[in-house]
């Protein structure tokens, strides 16, 4: 069973980004990348469903930048057998990576592709399900337990105020939640192993996909900044500030 896993290089989740005084986007100069944390729980389950013995082989893609071939290099790292990297300086929206990714699927055949749910630079959560709507293939979004037996994957789905477990045949197409597991950290042994995996580079002409992007960013701002806080000398105090001030009760 061959695994496909698309991995999207985006900012670090533990830097605080700042917005561009131009408002036109986020400043990414100097900024540290990393693999999206919700691909990097992808790839950790597509390696376990290959350390269990039921995938034989992973597939890592990623579109973007030239320097994605780091990010595909992790997930080489963490047990991926090979990677392909759809080289563009064209900003990519997500249904320009579904269409991507269904060329790539077309040739691969994946039995299994595992996505992540979202990713957390623009928060778009689309990018599986039309990716699965384009391929014609079944999908269940926010996995928090997948198990694959007899051409079938049981996925078990996060949902409001509880968990919901859908049966699926193969192929098929997985979007990974926090829980689904805790990604292993890569060790150096493995980065040296991984410079002499293949890592393969295609083109959004090479695959024939016109990726000009259909949405255009009008407007990115901070948060509003909080005010100060203020200290009052009794309940009484607070609530009437909380209804003539706050205007929350
Ligand atoms: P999004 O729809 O942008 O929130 O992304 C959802 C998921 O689609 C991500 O977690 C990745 O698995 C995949 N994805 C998004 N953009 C890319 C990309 N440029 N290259 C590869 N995979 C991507």
């Amino acid at each position: 069973m061959k695994v496909l896993v698309p991995i999207k290089r985006v900012v670090d989740a533990n830097i605080k980004v700042s917005v561009k005084s131009d408002g036109s986007g986020v400043d990414l100069a100097n900024v540290k990348m990393a693999i999206n944390p919700f691909d990097e729980i992808a790839v950790e389950e597509a390696v376990r469903l290959k350390e269990a013995g039921i995938a034989t082989e992973v597939v890592v893609v990623s579109a973007g930048v030239a320097q994605a071939q780091e990010t595909l290099r992790t997930a080489l790292a963490m047990g991926a057998d090979r990677a392909l990297l759809i080289d563009t300086n064209v900003e990519l929206q997500p249904l320009a990576v579904a269409k991507l990714l269904k060329a790539v699927a077309d040739k691969e055949q994946p039995h299994l592709v595992i996505l992540g749910k979202q990713a957390i630079d623009d928060d778009s959560n689309q990018t599986g399900q039309m990716f699965a709507a384009l391929a014609g293939l079944p999908q269940a979004t926010y996995a928090s337990k997948v198990a694959v037996a007899d051409d079938r994957v049981q996925v078990t789905r996060e949902v409001d105020g509880g968990s919901e477990t859908l049966s699926l045949s193969l192929p098929a197409v997985v979007t990974t939640d926090l829980r689904l597991n805790e990604p292993r950290y890569v060790t150096l042994p493995n980065i040296m192993k991984s410079k002499k995996k293949p890592l393969d580079v295609t083109s959004p002409v090479d695959l024939g996909i016109d990726v000009t992007p259909r949405l255009r960013t009008l407007k990115v701002s901070e948060p509003a900044k909080r005010g100060a806080g203020q200290k009052v000398a009794d309940v009484a105090s607070l609530v009437a500030k909380l209804k003539t001030e706050a205007k929350v009760i």
